[in-house]
């Protein structure tokens, strides 16, 4: 999963570090900074919540469909080399 902080929209409230102070900070500047990118498993919760709770909704969270997709393609990439060996095998004469 990963988390965007929109700039543009951002005021700086602090909400979002008030909720999930690992994964923004104010530290640097006016607007949010994510701290951890790509999330890591125990930290989505809080980034979700900071998300609904953000006055401006500034912060979008992505979910990694690539994940499920790569593990597709992985699948799909093994059948066909399967099918592939089985072709390339040959055959006994009669
Ligand atoms: S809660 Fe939203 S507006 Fe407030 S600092 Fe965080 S990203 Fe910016």
């Amino acid at each position: 999963m990963r988390v965007r902080v929109d700039e543009d929209l951002c005021i700086g409230c602090g909400v979002c570090e008030g909720i999930a102070s690992d994964v923004f900070s104010l530290e640097n500047g006016s607007v949010a900074e994510v701290l951890i990118d790509p999330l890591t498993e125990e930290f989505e919760d809080i980034a979700r919540q900071a998300a609904e709770d953000c006055p401006v909704s500034a912060i979008t969270i992505e979910e990694e469909e690539n994940r499920a997709n790569n593990s597709e393609t992985t699948v799909e990439t093994l059948e066909l080399a399967e099918e592939e060996a089985e072709e390339s095998t040959p055959k006994p004469c009669l």
